[in-house]
């Protein structure tokens, strides 16, 4: 187990693989043909891996653009000292518009107000605002509808402060083959590009696809893919497993801060709703919690990795701690383990010797994807790059 420098303040820390960033960067890379641009989704601080760590690794493994989903993220990465084009996402509220303009972070584009704002201050800065335009073709989140864009693009083209520099869709299926609703979105997509084009507006990088849509939908990469979950090295569905290798990046680590043999009908957590029920059943305390992206749902539901084995989480999962069980009984224990000990290795999320427990198993007990999990886990505990 790759455990170079764990934080020396906090016995719970999030382990992010850089090498399998890479590589999950350059297999993404080799699914697109020469000269598609591969653009890298790092919002939520990097799916909660870390955006400027990641966002490095990525560069180096070939990506050519960021996306961000707020200005903050965006004024993060700038700040750190990287210089590669980003887009946000969104639109920012008018009031952000001058740091997007300072920052040069590009806004996507889809109210006209919005847009002559950005060029207006653009201009005053003497530059010229980059934006993306969205157009939503199915999805009912942002961007302009395809029948508009034409006349939309007309309302601010006059406008010297403001270039487009990419026009973009997001599918809403793009995870799931041969589905009815990803080819119409994506056939009003290339309509609605062919019709600004026709009325012969600039409409710069053309993208759709996701990381689903990259894998499965080589035929719409276009000028460039935007990839997010799968350069972590998670899949983003059942069906594009078979088609492309990747290695998870992250791993969730703690050590054990207590472990102790209660007596029999003793509980444990709030509310008590786990009792010892036999003798030898250790229970040991480890100290992430809720606040850290382990949901309180998981509560009694999960395991967790110690000495290679699964245990049990029992008790409620408290905001900073929770707590497993370890039966060590020599007679009749059905999952008969080693006690433990304060200060040992408890694995949440990763490999343990021949055990393995993934973003996927967790989110199937939590009832949503493994982004979310990734993400929250993102929220409060230190990083370690390996
Ligand atoms: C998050 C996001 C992506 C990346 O999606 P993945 O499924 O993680 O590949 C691409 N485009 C937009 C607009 C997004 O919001």
């Amino acid at each position: 187990m790759p455990l170079t420098e764990e934080p020396k303040d906090r016995w719970a820390w999030v382990e992010i693989d850089l090498n399998a960033v890479r590589k999950n960067t350059r297999a993404i890379k080799a699914l697109l043909s020469r000269g598609t641009k591969l653009m890298c989704a790092v919002k939520a601080d990097g799916y909660g891996h870390g955006a400027v760590e990641c966002t490095k690794a990525m560069r180096s493994a070939g990506a050519d653009q960021f996306a961000v989903a707020t200005v903050a993220e965006g004024v993060e990465l700038r700040k750190a000292g990287i210089e590669w084009p980003i887009l946000m996402l969104n639109q920012a509220p008018e009031a952000a518009i001058p740091t997007l303009v300072e920052y040069d972070i590009m806004p996507s584009v889809f109210t006209s107000e919005f847009a002559l704002a950005y060029g207006e201050c653009a201009a005053a800065y003497d530059k010229v605002g980059k934006y993306h335009l969205a157009i939503d073709t199915g999805m009912t989140r942002i961007g302009v509808l395809p029948e508009e864009v034409v006349d939309f693009r007309h309302s601010i083209d006059f406008h010297r402060g403001l270039q487009c520099a990419g026009t973009f869709t997001h599918f809403a299926t793009a995870d799931t083959v041969r589905d009815w609703d990803f080819r119409l979105q994506a056939e009003r997509f290339m309509g609605a590009v062919k019709a600004l084009r026709d009325a012969g507006c600039d409409v710069g990088l053309v993208h759709c696809d996701n990381t689903p849509g990259t894998i499965l939908h080589p035929e719409l990469h276009n000028d460039m893919c935007r990839a997010g979950i799968g350069l972590y090295g998670l899949q983003p569905s059942e069906a594009t497993a078979p088609r492309i290798s990747l290695a998870p990046a992250m791993s969730v680590r703690a050590r054990v801060t207590r472990a102790i043999y209660p007596a029999v009908g003793e509980g444990v957590s709030y509310g008590l709703n786990y009792r010892v029920p036999t003798p030898h059943v250790q229970v040991a305390t480890i100290p992430l919690g809720y606040a850290d992206g382990l949901s309180r749902t998981l509560s009694g539901r999960m395991d967790v990795l110690v000495h290679g084995k699964r245990a049990r989480q029992v008790g409620n999962i408290c905001m900073d701690q929770c707590m497993f069980a370890v039966d060590t009984n020599p007679v009749r224990s059905y999952r008969r383990a080693t006690p433990v000990a304060e200060g040992d290795l408890v694995t949440i999320i990763g490999e343990d010797g021949d055990e393995c427990i993934t973003a996927d198993e967790m989110a199937q007990l939590r009832g949503t994807i493994n982004y979310e999990v990734t993400c929250n886990f993102g929220m409060r505990m230190e990083k370690v790059y390996v």
